[in-house]
């Protein structure tokens, strides 16, 4: 994301609805600079220390796409630029979810209509800031991973259909990188903790603990801190083989919750000085272990959808009604 990333688009929306002009809001915007969640590094990072654990069970031609699936770990980051204005207003909510604002809604849904659906419900239902249940203001973090995680899945079905009909897979092999490395933007940001709440960017509500509320530790942590102090060989050991996920969403969203469990966690961090220059040992534990928790995750949902991919699926007539 740009320096304080998606969340600054949301702060500028309020602006959007005023009298300040698009253009000027490109102008501002344009003035920021880059920088993506985890940075380019944390994001690179994660992608490659994830690829390089891929399973020798697993395709030969994705375990030698090492390169390729780390330079595509800040792909969704490159699409944030003014110049593209539909892309970037259409896809910055698939970068973070505020899980204080869905507390209500466990499970959530499955598909991303039926959330909007309960989200604006909800909206209706609120007589306090009912625009802060806006989709687009909470987030579609989980909603865009498992679309990704699908269509990976897909292509790995397409893959193995062409082998066993013994016809080339050059172009298959291609997709599949570019899904998996897509992927990998998504779950990454899942495993910062920063992107899964609405204290994104400084602390908001009772603050007990006194902890910052200045716009600048999102940026500080997972661009700044990590481009200094962290290299992917100081996370790579804690990333073990894949497990099978066998409830996809729901193990995702566990582990969105489980990062945000560890926000308070970042702020303490920074109140102590440990995301300053060469921080603290106790900084460094917590983001190595947080680059790990991404890898790993990011592992399983590949393993899991080369290994569903070889499930049979129902003939295209046996779909639910879908609408032409
Ligand atoms: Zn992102």
């Amino acid at each position: 994301m740009r320096n304080k990333g998606c969340r600054v688009l949301r702060q500028s929306e309020s602006m959007r609805r005023g009298a300040i002009s698009l253009t000027l809001i490109a102008l501002i915007l344009w003035q920021q600079p880059f920088a993506g969640a985890w940075g380019n590094e944390g994001h690179i990072y994660i992608n490659r220390v994830a690829a390089l654990k891929i399973p020798a069970s697993m395709p030969l031609f994705l375990r030698h796409a090492v390169a390729e699936i780390a330079y595509l770990g800040p792909e969704p980051d490159r699409w944030r630029s003014p110049t593209e204005f539909a892309l970037k207003n259409s896809q910055e909510a698939d970068h973070y979810i505020d899980m204080e604002r869905v507390s209500w809604l466990d499970p959530l849904p499955p598909g991303r209509y039926e959330f909007y659906r309960k989200l604006y419900e909800k909206r209706a239902a609120t007589t306090d800031h009912p625009d802060d249940y806006l989709p687009e203001r909470v987030g579609l973090q989980p909603y865009i991973t498992m679309e990704v995680f699908g269509r990976l899945k897909s292509a790995f079905r397409e893959y193995r259909q062409l082998r066993k009909a013994n016809k080339p897979t050059d172009s298959v092999q291609q997709v599949i990188i570019f899904y998996a490395g897509w992927l990998g933007h998504y779950v990454a940001d899942g495993s910062q903790p920063l992107h899964t709440t609405i204290k994104y960017n400084g602390w908001v509500g009772p603050n007990p603990n006194d902890y910052t509320t200045e716009h600048h530790i999102h940026g500080q942590f997972e661009a700044n801190y990590v481009a200094a102090n962290i290299f992917p060989k100081d996370f790579a050991g804690m990333v073990k083989a894949p497990e099978h996920l066998d409830d996809p969403f729901a193990q995702y969203v566990a582990y969105l919750r489980d990062s945000n469990k560890l926000v308070d966690d970042v702020y303490a961090l920074e109140k102590d000085g440990g995301l300053t220059g060469k921080g603290s040992a106790a900084a460094f534990d917590f983001t190595t272990r947080r680059l790990a928790a991404g890898s790993q995750m990011l592992l399983n949902l590949w393993y899991t959808a080369w290994i569903d991919s070889a499930n049979p699926v129902p003939e295209h007539g046996s779909r639910p009604t879908a609408k032409k």
